[in-house]
């Protein structure tokens, strides 16, 4: 086992992160901007270094300066959260280069899976079901209107290097393909340096559906069921529940066990999320997060297992907590994701927690790193905290998600709360009857 995790990251992730390594009796050094000097990761890890001024590419980015307070703490290990440095290859292998430990996958899969035309490949290979589309990327001298035809439109233009949504454009028509494909290049060669792209068939409602799997990188690896992450806005996850309302327990049985064969096959190791659409009863993959992820507490709710932990447990060479016999499903659990943002027009709204009062009771858990008198800084994302419930049944789950939503104070600063007091009342919410575009449009209406 490891005896000092450094933390490379920061916010509720950093103190999730934080209370597994204590549990294991683990020692851990927190890493922090200027700006995040009085942060609740920097005050409850045993020792903590200041990499650098507040923008993130100056400190939670900057290698050289992590190494160094990998050096001075002697950290035998680093855990990236998600975001940040958690799925670039090159930063583990320079780890492995120092000796020291990247709590994460191989870096030929992370490499592997961040190139979304590879992954897509790849799962094919795999006998994961893809989304028919271009094979790669559409090269200058192609025929995309001849390939967009063949896959008939709506298309869906995406940046083969994307994430977060960005470089994404729909062409509903012939007429808006030309567009379409300039866009997504610009703003993909914007964000991500790359503008290539591919074409993919835009599925009108599909519901967004990703397994959560757990490999100890020698060819074992097990599913741990399905999140629902289909109530987004602008391609963010807004809500995330499992089990899905729309999956039954055969169609569960059968997408996880492929996945987890493809797992084996590619000897995966640690944590990951394999993503789906989901439409008409057929699963097609769109892209597979080499990390651990924001929702990741929905499936702990459900199966009892701390991810994080386990997660730490395998990257030190242990075995899989459980067989794929053992895994059960129990009961129901919701994650909303509460942003400091306007509940209408979405403008963050960084500043300090005048009043904090965070919900309680059976069921109901809060992973925050915020306190009162903390002043949200506006140079990162903009989560105030995860309010995570769990019931025996959907019904009981939402029950306890509306008690503890109408208890939950956060003051000073504007918050989404008031968007999931209303949300967690509506008639397509409480049937579970709702697909990837159905918050927007809900949102147009409002
Ligand atoms: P990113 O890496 O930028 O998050 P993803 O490929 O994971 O991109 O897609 C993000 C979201 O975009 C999906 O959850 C879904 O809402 C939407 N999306 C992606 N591919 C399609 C598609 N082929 N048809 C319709 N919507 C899609």
């Amino acid at each position: 086992m490891f005896d000092k995790i450094l933390i490379a990251n920061r916010g509720e992730i950093a103190l999730r992160i934080l209370r597994a390594c204590k549990e294991l009796g683990i020692a851990t050094v927190a890493v922090h901007s200027t700006a995040d000097a009085d942060a609740m990761h920097v005050r409850l890890a045993d020792e903590s270094v200041c990499v650098g001024p507040p923008p993130s590419k100056d400190s939670y980015l900057n290698v050289p300066a992590l190494l160094a307070a990998c050096e001075i703490t002697g950290a035998d290990a680093v855990h990236p959260g998600y975001g940040f440095l958690s799925e670039n290859a090159r930063f583990a292998e320079i780890l492995a280069d120092h000796n020291l430990h990247f709590i994460g996958p191989k870096a030929d899969h992370i490499r592997l899976m961040g190139d979304k035309i590879e992954a897509k490949k790849t799962a094919r290979k795999l006998g994961i079901p893809v989304v028919p589309g271009s094979d790669g990327a559409v090269a200058p001298d192609q025929d995309a209107m001849a390939i967009a035809k063949s896959i008939g439109f709506p298309v869906l233009v995406k940046a083969a290097a994307g994430g977060g949504g960005r470089g994404m454009k729909v062409a509903h028509t012939e007429a808006d393909l030309a567009l379409a494909l300039s866009t997504a290049a610009n703003e993909a060669k914007a964000a991500f340096g790359d503008a290539s792209v591919y074409l993919e068939k835009y599925l009108q409602k599909p519901r967004h559906i990703e397994i959560q799997v757990l490999g100890d990188g020698r060819g074992g690896a097990i599913h741990l069921g399905e999140r629902d992450c289909s109530l987004q806005r602008r391609h963010q996850k807004v809500w995330e529940e499992g089990p899905s309302p729309a999956i039954d327990a055969a169609s569960r049985a059968k997408i996880g066990s492929t996945v987890a064969k493809a797992m084996q096959q590619l000897k995966y190791l640690g944590v990951g999320t394999v993503e789906f659409l989901y439409e008409d009863g057929e699963f097609y993959f769109i892209e597979m997060n080499t990390r651990i992820q924001v929702e990741h507490p929905v499936t702990e709710m459900i199966t009892g297992l701390d991810l994080v932990l386990e997660q730490i447990r395998i990257a030190a060479g242990g075995d899989l907590p459980l067989t794929q016999d053992e895994v059960t499903i129990t009961g129901h659990s919701i994650e909303c994701r509460v942003n400091a943002e306007n509940p209408v027009t979405f403008r963050p709204s960084p500043g300090k927690i005048l009043q904090y009062h965070p919900p309680g009771g059976l069921g109901v858990r809060i992973d925050s790193a915020v306190y009162q008198g903390y002043v949200i800084p506006p140079y990162y994302d903009s989560l105030v905290g995860k309010l995570i419930v769990h019931g025996k049944t959907r019904a009981e789950c939402l029950m306890r998600l509306r008690r503890a939503l109408d208890e939950m104070v956060v003051e000073g600063i504007e918050t989404t709360l008031p968007l999931f007091r209303a949300l967690v009342r509506e008639p397509a919410i409480i049937d579970g009857d709702y697909h990837i575009h159905w918050l927007e449009q809900y949102l147009a209406g409002q």
